[in-house]
């Protein structure tokens, strides 16, 4: 091979390496994610999946430190939101049946408006009329422990049977397995949501707590519940307290109000799309 052919030859080499490095590199800056589709914050973009057969299927929810549901995934908890993209809302009573179920649920019913109640076990037990009512009344029945305990000071196994007791006696009272819990106080840790999946529960937080049983009034409840996002889930209380008096009287207008806003009112399941 004389050296004219050689240099020819290691030229087309040389130029087919320089190709091959600058298409790995691509166009854009690596360094910036955001540009490849990924949130900065790190959520999972919506266009990604936008379109394909799963997205058709199956609703999108953003992971969200914030978010209103969480279960386990993947080894550990992770917080997410409802679907976006959708007017609507879920009203949410913890802590019954209690001193105020009878008088929401009747103004729930002559509204058609439906909520979803985190109920104990133990309340249950004393009142199972008042679940039964709920359930007829289109309301949704949801798990909120047997005792009210913080489940991350108890073991795996006591946190299963909070819970799994609760899930029974609902099961038994309304026909239906909940699909939902509440930790109480909001607190939960990875143990809970390992355990509340074994148990096919996903677990609901808040994104607006009234915190209406600190009775911070009639019209401070109306103000913070209407402050909701679309995708969002608002936290009041039936049972609990002395008097459940404020909370009974915000309902109807907080109903009325959200609805004046364009949001419709569902179910925790309804929100959560199943
Ligand atoms: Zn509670």
């Amino acid at each position: 091979m004389d050296l004219r052919l050689r240099m020819v030859l290691l030229g087309l080499i040389a130029g087919v390496v320089f190709a091959i490095v600058v298409a790995a590199q691509g166009c854009g800056d690596h360094s910036k994610p955001v540009r490849h589709g990924v949130h900065p914050e790190g959520r999972t973009p919506l266009a990604h999946s936008r379109g394909s057969p799963a997205a058709k299927r199956k609703p999108l929810r953003r992971p969200n430190a914030r978010g209103a549901f969480f279960s386990w995934r993947s080894g550990h908890s992770r917080r997410f939101d409802a679907p976006t993209g959708r007017r609507v809302v879920a009203l949410t009573f913890d802590d019954g049946p209690g001193i105020g179920t009878q008088a929401i649920l009747a103004e729930l019913r002559r509204m058609h408006a439906p909520a979803t109640f985190f109920v104990l076990g133990s309340m249950a037990a004393a009142r199972p009329d008042v679940v039964r009512a709920e359930q007829s009344a289109g309301m949704q029945v949801a798990n909120h422990t047997w005792s009210h305990t913080a489940l991350p000071t108890l073991s795996a196994a006591a946190q299963r049977d909070e819970l799994s007791r609760t899930q029974r006696l609902l099961e038994q009272l309304t026909g239906r397995r909940p699909r939902f819990f509440r930790p109480p106080n909001w607190r939960f840790g990875e143990r809970t949501a390992r355990v509340a999946a074994g148990l096919h529960l996903t677990g609901v937080m808040r994104t607006v707590d009234t915190r209406d049983w600190t009775l911070p009034g009639i019209d401070e409840i109306v103000r913070r519940a209407l402050s909701v996002e679309p995708g969002g889930v608002v936290a009041m209380h039936d049972g609990g307290g002395l008097t459940r008096a404020q909370t009974v009287a915000a309902v109807p207008r907080i109903v009325s109000g959200l609805r004046r806003r364009g949001l419709r009112l569902v179910t925790v399941a309804e929100l959560y799309g199943r």
